[in-house]
């Protein structure tokens, strides 16, 4: 098997009591590389690195264009070992290999672009004053960002973060999912071939609590935390970045929902809410994993949903026309089988789906399910969506916003007027209207109540990755 190490300080490194762990292909459910398993000096060693790369480097006393050079090669390099990473994502986590290769790489290199872009172009503020004076603001790299991520887009979600936080001249220590590092050392590796100097990027793998994650949550020298993952796991670190008052980023849970007005374009509908819930075999914080629909049209587009459902292809995700393969990890096949084993217990019907072989879950769609069940109120992460009938606008409002979270919502609907008032009193970070997922860059991005704090995405993240400063000038009016 090969080996993916951490890499710190410019160089890949075993960790220091040469402890390793084994990474699991979900479909064959066999271990298929060796990776590094770290520990919280590693940790330590990784964030020194940042921090002398940051404080005595040449990276954030580079101008933007000469780090936009490194960051433009690095989308470059990215393009041209896009098959290998994109394997090794569809390895790691199960992911069908048209997502991977389709839209994760090419979000990856894209992430580099826009952000080196986005820094080099920015400007700040001029504020001319009353009093004679005159003020600007200045924005300032923050130091040491410690980029803590999820599973379910491994890469595409990594460079999210660490492309900000690079552009605007910090330097980054990257904690990969422990169920999905590989790409993370891959692309570590192919930053140092685009010329980044060593320490400005460290990727250390390991585990959250007790380990690697939690020491760089508690470590003062660290000066942003970005994290995305579990609203659970958000709490514990908000209270671990409290102790240094270091600025956190959560980007968390979400449990979407779309919104199908009679008016709807049918077909429309029903071909996003399928991606919606099932691209990523649901395991999507965005999934729109309840669907409500005005019941005049209800029973249409319950059949033709059903029938889609139906029609998707389960297999090997290394197979390009794989639609949905294996959950990511047989704890995780475990937590989603655990929801589909208690739908008749907790009062629905599962119209369609349930258990496949393996660690698969079939696009599962279930109805007549209470309101108040797990299955409405919970983020399942899987392949599973609650679909129930309403009657009127306001009652629709009410079933998308009664839950803690507030990621994002969809609505369909041809009538403009209520695509605007209704997207107003949605609860949510994002609205899609008649579609899906579409993303500008320079949006914000993040979620409200349980889904998080902050956001991310354009300015958003120039505010959250630099520290801001307000230079404030006397002007005389006698000559001198
Ligand atoms: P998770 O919270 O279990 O783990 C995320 C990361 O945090 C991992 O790298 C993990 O090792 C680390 N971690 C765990 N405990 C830690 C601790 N105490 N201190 C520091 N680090 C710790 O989440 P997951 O299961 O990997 O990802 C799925 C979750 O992520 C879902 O809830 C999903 O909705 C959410 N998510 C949110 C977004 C978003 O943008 N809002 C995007 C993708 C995923």
């Amino acid at each position: 098997m090969d080996f993916y190490g951490h890499v710190i300080d410019g160089e890949e490194v075993e960790s220091l009591d040469g402890a390793r762990f084994d990474t699991v292909d979900p479909f064959t459910r066999a271990p298929w590389a060796q990776i590094a398993l770290g520990g919280k000096a590693d940790a330590d060693r990784a964030v020194a690195a940042a921090r002398k790369a940051f404080d005595e480097g040449p990276w954030p006393r580079m101008g933007f264009a000469e780090r936009g050079r490194i960051l433009h090669k690095l989308a470059d390099l990215i393009e041209q070992h896009a098959d290998e990473l994109a394997l090794a994502d569809t390895r790691d986590m199960g992911k069908p290999i048209t997502q991977s290769r389709g839209n994760d790489v090419p979000r990856a290199a894209h992430n580099f672009r826009f952000f080196a872009d986005h820094a080099r172009l920015s400007t700040g503020e001029v504020l001319p004053m009353d009093t004679g004076h005159h003020a600007y603001t200045r924005f300032e790299a923050a130091g040491v960002v410690a980029a803590i991520a999820p599973w379910n887009f491994p890469l595409m979600l990594e460079t999210w973060k660490v492309a900000p936080a690079l552009a605007w001249g910090n330097t980054v220590v990257l904690k990969p999912a422990e169920d999905t590092p590989v790409s993370a050392t891959i692309l570590a590796r192919l930053a140092l071939e685009a010329g980044m100097p060593p320490g400005v990027f460290n990727v250390v793998h390991g585990y959250g609590p007790d380990s690697v994650g939690q020491a760089l949550t508690e470590d003062g020298r660290v000066d942003r935390i970005t994290f995305t993952g579990e609203s659970g796991t958000g709490r514990v670190i908000a209270r671990a970045a409290s102790a240094n008052l270091t600025p956190v980023s959560l980007e968390l849970g979400g449990k979407g929902a779309n919104v199908v007005f009679a008016d709807a374009d049918l077909e429309n509908a029903v071909d996003w809410s399928i991606r919606a819930i099932f691209t990523n075999a649901g395991q999507v914080c965005l999934a729109g994993s309840r669907i409500y629909v005005q019941r005049a049209v209800y029973d249409e587009f319950l059949s033709r949903f059903v029938d889609a459902a139906e029609r998707m292809v389960i297999g090997d995700p290394r197979e390009p026309g794989t639609q949905i393969g294996p959950l990511a990890s047989e704890e995780h096949y475990r937590k989603v089988r655990g929801y589909v084993e208690t739908i008749e217990s907790e009062g629905g019907k599962l119209r369609t789906g349930g258990l496949g072989n393996g660690w698969v879950v079939r696009p599962t769609v279930i109805v007549e399910m209470p309101p108040d069940a797990r299955h409405c109120r919970e983020e399942i992460f899987g392949p599973v969506v609650v679909v129930m009938p309403f009657d009127t606008e306001a009652e629709a409002v009410d079933l998308v916003n009664d839950t803690p979270y507030g990621l994002n919502a969809m609505l369909f609907t041809e009538n403009v007027h209520r695509a605007h008032r209704v997207s107003a009193a949605l609860k949510a970070g994002t609205v899609w209207v008649n579609c899906f997922f579409v993303r500008d860059l320079r949006a914000p991005f993040g979620g409200v109540g349980d889904s998080g704090i902050g956001r991310e995405g354009g300015n958003f993240s120039r505010e959250f990755f630099t520290e801001p400063k307000a230079v404030v000038m006397q002007i005389t009016e006698e000559e001198r």
